[in-house]
């Protein structure tokens, strides 16, 4: 588009009017966030320990919806985080070919030289396309491809396999197989593998969903996205996919006590489906975006981010806890609790 503008009258040197992502994060000022009273935070964090790994490793998760905008990156990144954080091997692929930007949301942008493209070009190495966050060095990102450039012609499901499959075979070759006995650096098989799936339910959704065992649906309690994740749901169990836990996003319960939104407990009846967490609407998240900061790094801890968390322990330990709707309420104490 920026070329076509060049040819008209005056426009001479537009590209340098177009500040970088990088560029505008860094004029961007943030305030800090308002430290969150301490027995929010303290009555979810009581969990001291490790949760138990369950299920055949690596756990092969793909982050599903149907519907965009709803939160699988967001999701992706901040399960994955999590994940790590509770001491797991995650890699993270960016399933989204043609709106990539997972890599934004975990500040890693300007760190991404080598993508699947390359890997199956022979350019690259696989490890040289994974790029380590340096917050936590067990968790990493893997990108398929980089903005603008083409996708190898044919590139679908089986390729997508074929590098789940060279990710596994990591643990052979260093010896360690996840937290089971992989070096903490993540060098090894990873615990999980997370799919940031792209919208849609065409070519880009089933490259994502060939390699996985279970899937994660994320909707947000509105009819477009739960006609969209029912369909979902229908071709994820076609695949042969039946482990799907959904989470619940944007939940506002001042909207749900006004009868303007469906509850939790409405959209698990309408689809179905355990329920994984619900994450409720935070302007935390979009702030954490746009700093390239997943909010569950944040210290104090968003509520948003505690709910992140504790979706993170049940993908873990598949359903040992009750699903808890984190929400402040001032006067009542500070949680209402429901499913499970
Ligand atoms: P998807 O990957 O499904 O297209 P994203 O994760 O990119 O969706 O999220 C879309 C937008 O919604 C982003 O701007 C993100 O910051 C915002 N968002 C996601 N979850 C929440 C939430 N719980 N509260 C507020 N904003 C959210
Ligand atoms: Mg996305």
């Amino acid at each position: 588009m920026l070329s076509s503008l060049h040819h008209l009258p005056g426009t001479t040197n537009l590209k340098s009017h177009f500040p970088s992502i990088t560029h505008l994060r860094h004029s961007l000022t943030f305030p800090k966030p308002k430290p969150k009273p301490k027995t929010l935070t303290k009555s979810l964090l009581q969990w001291n320990r490790k949760p138990q790994l369950s299920g055949e490793t690596p756990r092969v998760v793909v982050v599903t919806s149907g519907k965009g905008g709803v939160g699988k990156t967001t999701t992706t990144a901040n399960i994955g985080l999590s994940l790590a954080r509770l001491g797991f091997s995650v890699v993270a692929i960016d399933a989204d070919v043609g709106l990539r930007n997972l890599d934004l949301l975990l500040g890693l942008e300007n760190r991404v030289n080598y993508t699947v493209v390359e890997i199956l070009n022979g350019e690259c190495r696989l490890d040289q396309a994974l790029v380590r966050d340096k917050r936590w060095s067990n968790f990493e990102l893997l990108c398929i491809s980089k903005p603008r450039s083409k996708l190898p012609i044919g590139f679908g499901g089986k390729a997508l396999t074929w590098l789940v499959e060279a990710l596994k075979a990591r643990g052979d070759k260093t010896g360690g197989t996840g937290t089971n006995g992989s070096s903490s650096n993540g060098s090894g098989c990873p615990d999980f593998i997370l799919i940031d799936c792209p919208a849609g339910i065409d070519a880009g959704f089933i490259t994502a969903i060939t390699p996985a065992n279970e899937a994660v649906l994320i909707t947000t309690p509105d009819i477009t996205a739960l006609r969209d994740a029912d369909r979902v749901t229908g071709l994820l169990e076609c695949d042969g996919i039946r482990d799907i836990k959904m989470i619940v996003n944007r939940v506002r319960t001042d909207m749900i006590k006004g009868e303007d939104m469906m509850s939790v407990l409405d959209v698990q009846e309408m689809l179905g489906l355990p329920l994984l967490g619900a994450i409720p609407e935070d302007s935390e998240v979009i702030r954490s975006t746009n700093r390239g900061y997943p909010l569950v790094l944040n210290k104090p801890p968003t509520l948003a981010g505690l709910a992140f968390e504790q979706a993170a322990w049940r993908l873990v330990e598949q359903d040992s806890m009750q699903a808890v709707m984190v929400e402040e309420e001032p006067k009542r104490g500070f949680f209402s609790f429901f499913g499970g």
